[in-house]
Protein backbone atom coordinates (compact mmCIF):
# COMPACT_ATOMS: atom_id res chain seq x y z
CA UNK A 1 0.00 0.00 0.00
CA UNK A 2 1.46 3.35 -1.06
CA UNK A 3 -1.15 6.01 -0.30
CA UNK A 4 0.55 9.78 0.12
CA UNK A 5 -3.10 10.44 1.56
CA UNK A 6 -1.79 8.39 4.69
CA UNK A 7 1.15 10.67 5.03
CA UNK A 8 -1.21 13.44 5.13
CA UNK A 9 -3.45 11.92 7.48
CA UNK A 10 -0.78 11.35 9.65
CA UNK A 11 0.51 14.74 9.65
CA UNK A 12 -3.43 16.20 10.32
CA UNK A 13 -2.57 13.63 13.25
CA UNK A 14 0.45 14.77 14.15
CA UNK A 15 -0.58 18.60 14.57
CA UNK A 16 -3.61 17.80 16.46
CA UNK A 17 -2.18 15.33 19.23
CA UNK A 18 1.15 17.46 19.50
CA UNK A 19 4.20 14.82 18.71
CA UNK A 20 4.65 12.50 16.40
CA UNK A 21 4.15 9.00 18.35
CA UNK A 22 3.63 5.15 17.35
CA UNK A 23 -0.04 6.21 18.28
CA UNK A 24 -0.62 8.01 15.92
CA UNK A 25 0.37 5.81 12.92
CA UNK A 26 -1.17 2.77 14.65
CA UNK A 27 -4.66 5.44 15.13
CA UNK A 28 -4.93 6.29 11.56
CA UNK A 29 -4.46 2.26 10.16
CA UNK A 30 -6.39 1.29 12.86
CA UNK A 31 -9.57 4.02 12.23
CA UNK A 32 -8.95 3.42 8.53
CA UNK A 33 -9.67 -0.76 8.51
CA UNK A 34 -12.16 0.26 10.81
CA UNK A 35 -14.29 2.39 8.41
CA UNK A 36 -13.50 0.42 5.49
CA UNK A 37 -15.11 -2.50 7.49
CA UNK A 38 -18.57 -0.77 8.01
CA UNK A 39 -18.69 0.80 4.59
CA UNK A 40 -18.55 4.56 5.57
CA UNK A 41 -16.66 7.93 6.11
CA UNK A 42 -19.24 9.54 7.19
CA UNK A 43 -19.31 10.30 11.01
CA UNK A 44 -22.38 10.51 11.64
CA UNK A 45 -23.18 7.72 10.51
CA UNK A 46 -20.94 5.60 12.69
CA UNK A 47 -20.01 5.52 16.84
CA UNK A 48 -16.63 4.81 17.59
CA UNK A 49 -15.65 3.15 20.93
CA UNK A 50 -12.00 3.80 21.58
CA UNK A 51 -9.94 1.57 24.27
CA UNK A 52 -7.69 3.91 25.62
CA UNK A 53 -7.25 7.16 26.69
CA UNK A 54 -3.96 7.40 24.67
CA UNK A 55 -2.52 8.62 21.83
CA UNK A 56 -4.52 6.42 19.45
CA UNK A 57 -7.26 8.21 20.58
CA UNK A 58 -6.68 11.23 19.02
CA UNK A 59 -5.40 9.42 15.88
CA UNK A 60 -8.69 7.50 15.87
CA UNK A 61 -10.71 10.77 16.34
CA UNK A 62 -8.98 12.94 13.12
CA UNK A 63 -9.13 10.03 11.01
CA UNK A 64 -12.78 9.03 11.17
CA UNK A 65 -13.74 12.66 12.26
CA UNK A 66 -15.51 11.52 15.34
CA UNK A 67 -15.96 13.12 18.55
CA UNK A 68 -16.14 12.73 22.03
CA UNK A 69 -17.82 15.45 22.19
CA UNK A 70 -20.50 14.56 19.87
CA UNK A 71 -20.83 11.66 21.23
CA UNK A 72 -19.63 9.85 18.22
CA UNK A 73 -16.58 9.18 19.55
CA UNK A 74 -17.08 7.14 23.31
CA UNK A 75 -14.15 6.03 25.61
CA UNK A 76 -13.91 2.64 26.88
CA UNK A 77 -11.36 3.13 29.17
CA UNK A 78 -10.21 -0.57 28.91
CA UNK A 79 -6.32 0.50 28.31
CA UNK A 80 -6.30 -1.68 24.85
CA UNK A 81 -5.20 -0.77 21.90
CA UNK A 82 -8.69 -1.40 20.03
CA UNK A 83 -11.78 0.16 18.57
CA UNK A 84 -15.28 -0.65 17.96
CA UNK A 85 -16.62 0.85 14.77
CA UNK A 86 -20.77 0.48 15.00
CA UNK A 87 -22.08 1.84 11.29
CA UNK A 88 -25.61 3.94 13.69
CA UNK A 89 -28.01 3.11 10.30
CA UNK A 90 -27.35 -0.58 9.79
CA UNK A 91 -25.90 -1.69 12.88
CA UNK A 92 -23.26 -3.00 11.86
CA UNK A 93 -20.55 -3.44 13.85
CA UNK A 94 -16.36 -4.79 13.47
CA UNK A 95 -13.71 -4.25 16.48
CA UNK A 96 -10.23 -3.85 15.16
CA UNK A 97 -6.80 -4.54 17.40
CA UNK A 98 -3.32 -3.98 17.17
CA UNK A 99 -1.41 -6.99 16.67
CA UNK A 100 1.96 -5.50 16.64
CA UNK A 101 2.90 -3.11 18.86
CA UNK A 102 6.73 -2.94 19.11
CA UNK A 103 7.35 -1.49 22.45
CA UNK A 104 11.38 -1.76 21.80
CA UNK A 105 11.52 -0.71 18.58
CA UNK A 106 13.21 2.80 18.05
CA UNK A 107 10.02 5.61 17.98
CA UNK A 108 12.13 7.88 15.65
CA UNK A 109 10.09 9.33 12.41
CA UNK A 110 10.76 6.55 9.97
CA UNK A 111 9.84 3.84 12.29
CA UNK A 112 6.63 5.80 12.76
CA UNK A 113 5.77 6.19 9.37
CA UNK A 114 6.94 2.38 8.28
CA UNK A 115 3.71 1.44 10.23
CA UNK A 116 1.98 3.05 7.49
CA UNK A 117 2.84 0.47 5.23
CA UNK A 118 2.56 -2.72 7.08
CA UNK A 119 0.16 -5.27 5.60
CA UNK A 120 -3.07 -5.01 7.16
CA UNK A 121 -3.20 -8.06 8.55
CA UNK A 122 0.07 -8.25 9.91
CA UNK A 123 -0.70 -5.03 11.55
CA UNK A 124 -4.38 -5.67 12.65
CA UNK A 125 -7.15 -8.25 13.54
CA UNK A 126 -10.76 -7.44 13.36
CA UNK A 127 -13.73 -8.99 13.95
CA UNK A 128 -17.42 -8.78 13.59
CA UNK A 129 -19.50 -7.97 16.95
CA UNK A 130 -22.24 -6.65 17.69
CA UNK A 131 -22.75 -3.67 20.30
CA UNK A 132 -26.02 -2.25 22.02
CA UNK A 133 -26.27 1.54 22.45
CA UNK A 134 -29.01 2.98 24.87
CA UNK A 135 -31.10 5.79 23.42
CA UNK A 136 -29.81 8.08 26.25
CA UNK A 137 -26.26 7.03 24.45
CA UNK A 138 -26.31 8.56 21.13
CA UNK A 139 -26.13 11.87 19.78
CA UNK A 140 -28.24 14.08 19.57
CA UNK A 141 -30.06 16.58 22.45
CA UNK A 142 -30.05 15.49 25.75
CA UNK A 143 -33.69 12.65 26.32
CA UNK A 144 -33.79 13.10 29.50
CA UNK A 145 -32.40 15.61 32.73
CA UNK A 146 -33.22 15.31 36.26
CA UNK A 147 -31.72 17.33 39.31
CA UNK A 148 -29.71 15.74 41.98
CA UNK A 149 -31.99 15.79 45.17
CA UNK A 150 -28.45 16.23 47.48
CA UNK A 151 -26.13 18.43 45.47
CA UNK A 152 -28.75 20.20 42.97
CA UNK A 153 -26.63 19.54 40.36
CA UNK A 154 -27.64 18.75 36.86
CA UNK A 155 -27.96 15.27 35.55
CA UNK A 156 -28.07 14.63 31.92
CA UNK A 157 -28.72 11.84 29.75
CA UNK A 158 -29.96 8.90 32.64
CA UNK A 159 -26.81 9.06 34.10
CA UNK A 160 -28.35 9.61 37.62
CA UNK A 161 -29.02 6.44 39.95
CA UNK A 162 -32.37 6.22 41.58
CA UNK A 163 -32.28 7.02 45.36
CA UNK A 164 -34.82 6.93 48.38
CA UNK A 165 -36.10 10.37 48.31
CA UNK A 166 -35.66 10.99 44.32
CA UNK A 167 -32.99 11.42 41.56
CA UNK A 168 -29.09 11.41 42.91
CA UNK A 169 -25.97 12.25 41.06
CA UNK A 170 -23.65 8.99 40.85
CA UNK A 171 -20.95 11.52 42.92
CA UNK A 172 -23.65 12.22 45.88
CA UNK A 173 -24.92 7.74 45.65
CA UNK A 174 -21.31 6.94 45.41
CA UNK A 175 -17.87 8.19 46.39
CA UNK A 176 -16.32 11.33 44.56
CA UNK A 177 -13.71 11.11 42.24
CA UNK A 178 -12.76 14.09 44.38
CA UNK A 179 -12.79 14.99 48.07
CA UNK A 180 -12.46 18.41 49.81
CA UNK A 181 -9.06 19.78 50.98
CA UNK A 182 -7.78 19.77 54.19
CA UNK A 183 -7.18 22.40 56.33
CA UNK A 184 -3.27 22.33 55.09
CA UNK A 185 -3.93 21.64 51.44
CA UNK A 186 -6.21 25.01 51.32
ZN1 LIG B 1 1.53 10.42 21.44
ZN1 LIG C 1 -25.50 15.17 43.60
Amino acid sequence: MVDPLLDELLDRCVSYHGHLCMGQPLGVRLALKGMELISTRDPRQMIVLIENDRCIADAIQIVTGTRIGRRSAKLVDLGKMAATFVHTETGLAYRVNVRRVDANATHGEDACRSILRVPDAELLSWRRVCVHLKPEELPGKPKKTVRCTLCGEKVFDGKEVQGAAGPLCRSCAEKPYYREPTMEEE
